[in-house]
């Protein structure tokens, strides 16, 4: 242990160590109940199946592999096999533990699927392929969407009725964005794209992120409530989105809280959706985007402004002071020539 490069080895070693000591005890620990119940059970489906025998399974876990010996039973309506005991702990027709899948969905989410093998390798010791990587992280991704599109749905219905926050927020705040995601081809073949033969290579995925902000920093800023952010992903079309956001929003409390306030990029379809989901609700041109707009129209105009970065500096002053209207003069400047028209002569300076 004398140097750092000793005590790498060392460390890896007894955390291998560790964790195939731990898999032995979890193996005995699970072998306490062994998930007979009984000569039949209950297959989930309504009917009874009888028990088979004992049979295992190996199964990867957050210390490796750890080998489950359970009761099979077999249900002949559904002609299929069953372990009780596989669905108690939350390995039915899977063979990583929920810990593992945990750490597979957090880096799937992150990274490459490829990319996120080597790193549950890498910090958790744990040898994944990358097919097994992706295959859980879209499995568990697509029913975790799932849970969240039914529970959307029975809020639409009133089938389930969110209880007030505790306690209300005075504002909450609905963030609306789309950006385009690269795309491997499986995932955008026959969807038209912009590339020059009419693929495409990205596909858009919508965000919304819903928070609240009660407290300002030292220089007046308010400053967002820690813990307080839910996140929206989909590539689900504006209309099904919009509905998945005014679930949240009502989860959220949207119906106790006096003012609601949609931020995005100025997009005409995330006004279309504020204004179908959140009629109530006040909407701003988030202040990054409504910059990057005010840039945009510097750049359109340049040919035509005698100053072009000094009109940039005036205008975006002109943003930071909330003075909308003089953005808009400035740009509809009549001293500026129309699209299409010959420019006038003597009246420019
Ligand atoms: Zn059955």
């Amino acid at each position: 242990l004398s140097g750092g490069g000793g005590l790498a080895g060392v460390e890896t070693a007894i955390r291998s160590g560790l964790q195939h000591l731990g898999a032995g005890l979890a193996e005995a620990l699970l072998d306490a109940d062994p998930g007979y119940r009984g000569p039949r059970t209950g297959c989930g489906a309504g009917h009874l199946a009888a028990f088979v025998g004992y049979r295992s399974k190996t199964v990867t876990t957050v210390l490796g592999p750890v080998r489950l010996r359970r009761a099979w039973y077999h249900c002949p309506t559904c002609r299929a096999g069953l372990a009780p005991r596989d669905v108690e702990l939350g390995v039915a027709a899977v063979r990583l533990s929920p810990g593992v899948r945990q750490m597979v969905a957090r880096t799937g989410s992150m990274v490459a699927f490829a990319a996120a093998a080597d790193l549950i390798g890498e910090l958790a010791g744990i040898a994944l392929t990358p097919p097994r990587v992706r295959r859980h992280a879209e499995t568990d991704g697509a029913t975790a969407a799932e849970l969240v599109i039914a529970e959307a749905a029975a809020i639409r219905t009133r089938d389930l009725v969110p209880m007030p926050p505790d306690p209300v927020p005075d504002i909450l705040y609905v963030a609306v964005d789309g950006t385009g995601v690269p795309m491997v081809p499986a995932e955008t073949q026959g969807r038209p794209g912009k590339q020059p033969d009419g693929r495409a290579v990205t596909r858009e995925v919508k965000l919304g992120c819903l928070f609240t902000q009660t407290t300002l920093d030292a220089d007046g800023h308010p400053v967002r409530d820690p813990g307080s952010s839910s996140y929206l992903a989909s590539f689900e079309p504006a209309e099904p989105f919009g509905h998945l956001v005014a679930a949240e929003a009502a989860r959220r409390g949207s119906a106790h809280i006096r003012q609601l306030v949609v931020l995005g990029d100025g997009a005409p379809w995330i006004w279309n959706l504020a204004t179908a989901r959140f009629p109530a609700a006040t909407q701003i041109v988030d202040l990054y985007h409504a910059r990057q707009h005010v840039h945009a129209l510097a750049d359109t105009l340049a040919f035509i402004v005698p100053d072009p970065p000094q009109w940039l500096a005036d205008r975006l002053a002109e943003l930071d002071a909330g003075n909308i209207e003089a953005i808009i003069a400035a740009a509809t400047d009549p001293a500026y020539p129309r699209p299409g028209s010959k420019p006038s002569t003597g009246t420019r300076p």
